[in-house]
């Protein structure tokens, strides 16, 4: 395992961006459902400089590999929001078809190097994930062409979840859903943690796009109107 990093810088120009100034016009995103739980596989790229990541390949890598090469993007992370075998099943075909690093939060690393046995629990099977490359940290940063993303540690859905915010959008894995929030009961879920990250996302401005890890879009707008778990964080 390697050393933790406070700043991941890679290929393509660094131009400075305002996180809060709205989506890029140069960031695509490309949504692509994969896997029998129906999780939400983002893959976000500069579509000038072709320069890419991918959040959460939970399954069907194949799948995404056509979306990856249709582009001819060139992928330099491959971002887990959680350990979760739903967000990380395809991640070892990936990385081995892109050469891709793989960055997650440490407090999920146990939950990650388990996840086939959480899988096998359910009657499915992953391929072994490989030893990740980068543990990011709170406030760290990730750069792809000239897009910026910042890492938030959103604790709850599993000790080390992570949201990744970038050019006015917020890809929130299993911590918030549109009009929900995700389950605490599986191992190291904590709804406390959940209830302190529900109140950080939501303080975000309000036209900031979410792109959960399951389900549809969303705005935190629509998400302080209508989420149930508005009416929790208070209790
Ligand atoms: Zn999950």
């Amino acid at each position: 395992m390697n050393f933790a990093v406070k700043t991941i810088i890679i290929m393509g120009s660094l131009m400075p961006l305002d996180y809060y100034a709205g989506r890029s016009t140069t960031m695509k995103v490309k949504s692509i459902i994969v896997g029998p739980i129906k999780s939400n596989c983002y893959i976000v790229y500069d579509e000038k400089s072709s320069d890419a990541i991918v959040i959460d390949p939970g399954d069907e890598a194949g799948k995404i590999m056509r979306e990856i090469d249709e582009d001819h993007l060139k992928v330099h992370y491959i971002v887990c929001t959680h350990g979760h075998f739903d967000h990380i099943g395809a991640v070892a075909e990936v990385k081995k078809e892109t050469g891709a690093k793989v960055a997650i939060n440490k407090k999920d690393i146990e939950i990650y190097k388990h996840a086939g046995e959480l899988a096998a629990s359910w009657g499915l099977h992953i391929v072994e994930p490989p030893e990740p490359d980068l543990l990011v940290e709170d406030g760290d940063e990730i750069v792809v062409g000239s897009l910026q993303f910042k890492v938030f540690i959103t604790p709850g859905h599993s000790p080390g979840g992570i949201c990744l915010y970038g050019q006015g959008v917020l890809f929130t894995g299993d911590t918030i859903f549109a009009g929900s929030v995700g389950r605490t009961d599986l191992y190291g879920g904590d709804m406390e943690e959940l209830k302190k990250s529900f109140v950080r996302l939501i303080s975000f401005p309000s036209d900031t796009e979410i792109l959960p890890g399951h389900g549809s879009s969303s705005t935190i707008k629509e998400e302080k109107a209508t989420n149930f778990f508005v009416r929790r964080i208070s209790i």
